[in-house]
């Protein structure tokens, strides 16, 4: 999670409030953990397109 993410202001309402969530994925235990990122305000869900990039750049190599 970057700062930059949590003072990000969400696309539809503009608001800076947000909640992180943490989700624990039993069955891939590699990737235990998915964070989402969730506007208090509208419940827009901010996605982290950065760490994805991240890790499809891993898998290739
Ligand atoms: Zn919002």
């Amino acid at each position: 999670m970057k700062l930059e993410q949590l003072l990000a202001k969400c696309p539809k309402c503009g608001s800076q409030d947000k909640t992180v969530q943490r989700k624990i994925l039993d069955e891939h235990r590699a990737h235990s953990e998915m964070k989402a990122v969730v506007c208090d305000e509208c419940g827009h869900i901010f996605e982290e397109k950065d760490e994805k990039e991240n890790k499809k750049e891993e898998l290739k190599e």
